[in-house]
């Protein structure tokens, strides 16, 4: 066992301190991370302020980990001392189950161990959850470990781990390329990596934000439009346009309107997760045979090949640092979509 420092809240109302954490003894398959950035992702924050019902207090969040590798187990053979590697929101699954053996262990059916607020199968019963990483280091089977090219900063890595697959995967999945419309809705952290990745596919990528206030930025990602969700007319203007649409937003939204916007065989992915069911009319689905999906992260493998795309075209999170004092500030800003777009943690002010 390793101690390490990490943030914690020990309630929904926080705020973070400072603790001490256990790390396992690594086995032979455990990489140990030196964490140097974690992202702030905004299901840190959903988690931590218990708001999808579940969280284990104390609670130390963070799935969107970059860092170097310090030390690893006599049968490790993925990673080496000194690497820069990343782990995402998952450190384990049972490895047997379809998903799992398709590369899709997001999908696991026992169920994949998640990087934080997730029982551990081995201490389970005796009250064992993962601890995540707003931490100085964390260990984690090779696995769950994946590389980052060199050409990414660590810094613009860390939100790609979960933020960047999550979007790469549906982007994928529904085959975004040239000559697909796809529209994302909220351009926050999900939202704005999602636009530069569907834009390097190929796609023509419309965004819609509540607002016209990020716009500029919109376009520099690779937006070919942007419109205000604040605006009825949109609404209006974009019946019937896309064949894809992602919606990363963590709030309600009337979820039926943006239906309306989906061209003829056209899906719409639910990426956001905010706690309450969504209201879709059956014959805004059926009038033109409309998908309604949703999307769960990436898998390893995928997760890998994310950060190679990224590499190839340039590209990297928007970030904003902060020293680790300042979660609480952070979360709140994130709340009142005031960020641009990321807030990443430098764990040496931990
Ligand atoms: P974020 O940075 O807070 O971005 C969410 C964006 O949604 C905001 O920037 C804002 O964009 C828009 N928004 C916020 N409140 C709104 C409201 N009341 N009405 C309309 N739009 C609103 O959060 P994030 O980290 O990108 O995460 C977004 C959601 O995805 C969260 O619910 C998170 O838990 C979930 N998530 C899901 C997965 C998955 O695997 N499915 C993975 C990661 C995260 P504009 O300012 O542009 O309008
Ligand atoms: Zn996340
Ligand atoms: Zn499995």
């Amino acid at each position: 066992m390793s101690t390490a420092a990490a943030y914690a809240v020990s309630s929904p109302e926080g705020p973070f301190e400072k603790v001490a954490v256990e790390r396992r003894e690594l086995g032979p398959h455990d990489v140990l991370i030196d964490v140097k950035y974690a992202g702030i992702c905004h299901s840190d924050i959903h988690t931590a302020r218990d708001e999808w019902g579940g969280t284990r207090y104390p609670c130390v969040p963070g799935h969107e980990i970059a860092g170097i590798v310090a030390a690893v187990g006599s049968e490790v053979v993925r990673h080496r001392v000194g690497d820069r590697v990343g782990v995402g929101c998952m450190v384990d699954s049972c490895g047997k189950c379809a998903p799992c053996l398709a590369g899709e262990e997001q999908y696991c059916v026992p169920g994949a161990t998640m990087t934080y607020n997730s029982p551990v199968p081995e201490t389970a019963q005796a009250g064992g959850y993962t601890l995540g990483g707003y931490s100085t280091q964390v260990v984690v089977t090779e696995g769950f470990v994946v590389s980052i090219p060199e050409g990414i900063g660590l810094d613009v890595a860390a939100p790609l781990l979960c933020a960047g697959v999550t979007l790469f995967s549906p982007l994928r999945h529904w085959n975004a390329g040239p000559g697909k419309k796809v529209a994302i809705i909220g351009m926050g952290g999900l939202g704005h990596i999602g636009v530069k990745i569907a834009a390097a596919m190929g796609a023509e990528v419309t965004v819609l934000s509540q607002s016209l206030s990020k716009q500029e930025d919109g376009k520099k990602f690779g937006a070919a439009h942007y419109y205000a969700t604040g605006d009825r007319q949109t609404f209006k203007d974009l019946r019937g346009r896309f064949d894809l649409i992602l919606n990363t937003v963590s709030a309600d939204l009337p979820i039926d309107s943006y239906l309306k916007l989906l061209a003829l065989d056209g899906t719409l992915v639910i990426l956001g997760l905010p706690e309450k069911p969504l209201e879709a009319k059956p014959f805004t689905l059926a009038g033109y045979r409309r998908s309604l999906a949703g999307s769960m992260i990436g898998g390893v493998a995928q997760t890998q090949a994310m950060l190679d795309f990224c590499a190839e075209h340039g590209i990297g999170a928007e970030i904003e640092v902060i020293s680790a004092d300042r979660i609480d500030e952070a979360y709140d800003r994130v709340i009142a979509s005031d960020v641009r777009y990321r807030f990443v943690i430098d764990a040496a002010t931990m």
